[in-house]
């Protein structure tokens, strides 16, 4: 039997599963589009009503494929996009929204993120997110790729305590955050954003995981979900084009680790001991 899924909290109030559904490599080849609307609309079905996508993904296209797969049920969705780096002066800040929500077929997304960090100035970026969201266009804005000290700077400028989230690489095999920048989030009541929850992949052929999985009777991608759902206002957004193995996702919310399973964990992926540089994909 299936429980509800744990949830996050923005500093708004605004709370949103802690289990969404992540978007890159959709909308790249049309014969996988209908395939690719049918698992997001799956995960929406069980209860991953948060998708996360970015303009950048296939040049618009996994917006295309989201706007398609929230057309008729977008009431009660939390939709998360992106924006390039390139477009984040004022006025390419107002442009990109105005094209990412034509793409997506909707008036609002919930949460907009400057997708890295920019050569333009932060604090135009952030004036322009502040417009977005008097305007209605957005209901809050964050970042990604920042580590503590671009947060801590962010921090400081004008409206800069505004930021809702900060969406960074974060699975069993990259846990460096874990020493400053989650602290941080968490001081700050911000939800962590964690992308590649399954290092893309990769960590499902690691073998001591897929052994622990085998002997707790789950899935290796359901291990490493469960090790990220049980962390306080993580949001893990693994992508999956399969209705299969979306519900598998969905079923890592049922594991509760136990305080043994958490122990064996950070055995075999040990946690940091000292600050690490932030890594990215
Ligand atoms: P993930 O860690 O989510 O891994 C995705 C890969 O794992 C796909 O190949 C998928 O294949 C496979 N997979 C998913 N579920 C299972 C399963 N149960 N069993 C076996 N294989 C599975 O990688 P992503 O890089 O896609 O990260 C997730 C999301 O995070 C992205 O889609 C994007 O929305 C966001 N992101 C944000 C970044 C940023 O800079 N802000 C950077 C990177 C990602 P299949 O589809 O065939 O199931």
């Amino acid at each position: 039997m299936s429980h509800s899924l744990p949830s996050a909290t923005f500093p708004d109030g605004q709370s949103v599963p802690a289990l969404g559904l992540g978007t890159w490599h959709m909308g790249e080849d049309r014969a996988s589009a209908k395939a690719e609307i049918r698992a997001l609309q799956a995960g929406i079905d069980c209860g991953m009503t948060l998708i996360d996508t970015a303009e950048m993904y296939a040049g618009g296209g996994a917006e295309e494929i989201t706007g398609e797969a929230i057309k008729g049920r977008r009431d009660g969705l939390f939709i998360v996009s992106k924006m390039m780096p390139s477009n984040a002066s004022h006025k390419g800040t107002l442009a990109a929204c105005e094209a990412s929500l034509r793409r997506l077929g909707t008036d609002r997304i919930d949460l907009y993120l400057l997708h890295w960090p920019s050569r333009h100035p932060l604090r135009d970026t952030v004036a322009a997110f502040e417009e977005l969201r008097s305007a209605g266009k957005i209901a809050r804005w964050g970042v990604s790729n920042f580590d503590t000290l671009a947060m801590r700077q962010l921090s400081a400028l004008p409206k800069g305590k505004n930021c809702a989230a900060n969406q960074v690489l974060y699975n069993l095999s990259t846990r460096g955050i874990e020493f400053d920048l989650l602290p941080w989030m968490a001081e700050n009541a911000m939800p962590l954003m964690a992308y590649s929850p399954l290092d893309e992949g990769r960590l499902l052929r690691n073998p001591d995981l897929g052994k622990m999985a085998g002997q707790m009777g789950v899935s290796p991608a359901q291990l490493a979900l469960a090790f990220l759902l049980g962390r306080d206002n993580v949001i893990a957004i693994p992508k999956s084009s399969s209705p299969e193995r979306v519900a598998e996702n969905r079923a890592a919310a049922d594991i509760q680790l136990t305080a043994d399973q958490t122990a064996e964990l950070d055995r075999l992926f040990p946690p940091p001991r000292s600050r690490q540089p932030l890594e990215m994909i």
